[in-house]
């Protein structure tokens, strides 16, 4: 058995050409979109993420406003410029990248982001409403998830999806929504001190790996035809890898997303359309 390959790419492709058409129809009724993203410091990943962030969001019409501060900014000022971001009119979506250095607090530089410009979803108040399964902002790359299971009709009522993980930007929203009502997956969330995890994984009829280990999923663990969505960046020596081994997976999976041109693909795209949605949301208002 060879599984069928998710590709991030070709969703993303659609998402992009909606959140453009949805900028134009904005832009049609005299409203721009904005998207402002705050970096401290110089981590050569964080920048690479930040440039192809305001990248797509050119191409798809938004205006970008890039806000790059020394490693040794104080938490008042990073919060400072946030709340100017929050008064501007012109701006509908504020990310701050994360990790910050060390000496900064990303939660609370997070927490002091209008939730209605939290675009990546990770305000303590949106994820509040995704746990009470009524949030519009989901956290990027577990939404270009669901986008992806969507497209690719993905059966998920009643089957059994175990995620590899628990972080706040991936694992734990991952569970709220294979979880929430008319998702109805049944979910296990594992972390590092889960026990029996190979008896776990072996379950899986979804499994989420989103636990930054190289190739640590083997396909042997695998339950066959299981879809298998691997979320983990890792960089080797033989170049970026997910959490998976995909060569021996592909052998038993039903489905599975590659890294790269998988899930990573889907989170800018996701990114782009919840910074529509909060462009959206204000002109409603
Ligand atoms: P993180 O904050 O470091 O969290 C890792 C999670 O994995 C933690 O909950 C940890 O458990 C758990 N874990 C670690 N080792 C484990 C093990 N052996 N067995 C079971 N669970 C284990 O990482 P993250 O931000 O969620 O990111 C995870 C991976 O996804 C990374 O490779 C990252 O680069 C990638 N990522 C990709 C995208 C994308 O767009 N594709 C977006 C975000 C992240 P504890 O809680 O017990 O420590």
């Amino acid at each position: 058995m060879t599984a069928r390959i998710l590709s991030g790419k070709q969703v993303a492709a659609i998402v992009r050409d909606e959140v453009a058409k949805r900028v134009a129809a904005l832009a049609g009724g005299g409203k721009s979109v904005g998207l402002a993203t705050v970096m401290a410091g110089e981590d050569p990943a964080s920048q690479i993420y930040v440039r192809s962030k305001h990248r797509a969001a050119e191409k798809a019409g938004m205006l970008c406003f890039d806000h790059q501060l020394p490693a040794d900014v104080g938490q008042g000022q990073i919060e400072g410029l946030v709340r100017t971001l929050n008064r501007d009119p012109q701006v509908d979506g504020i990310i701050v990248q994360l990790p910050l250095p060390p000496e900064l607090d990303g939660n609370r530089a997070v927490a002091s982001i209008d939730p209605a410009k939290d675009v990546d979803g990770l305000h303590p108040y949106n994820l509040g409403l995704l746990a009470l399964e009524r949030g519009r902002l989901h956290p990027a790359t577990p939404s270009g998830i669901m986008r992806m299971l969507h497209h690719y009709e993905i059966e998920t009522s009643g089957r059994l999806a175990v995620i590899l993980g628990r972080s706040l930007l991936v694992g734990k929203p991952m569970a709220l929504l294979l979880g929430a009502k008319g998702v109805d997956a049944t979910v296990v969330q594992a972390h590092s001190r889960s026990r029996d995890l190979d008896d776990l994984i072996g379950k899986a009829d979804i499994l989420v790996a989103a636990i930054g280990k190289a190739q640590y999923v083997h396909g042997s663990q695998l339950k066959k035809g299981a879809v298998v969505i691997d979320v983990g960046i890792n960089r080797t020596e033989s170049g970026l890898v997910g959490d998976v081994d995909f060569d021996s997976a592909v052998e038993v999976a039903g489905a599975i997303t590659p890294v790269p041109g998988g899930v990573g693909v889907m989170t800018v795209a996701s990114l782009l359309a919840n910074t529509v949605t909060a462009a959206e949301l204000a002109s409603v208002d």
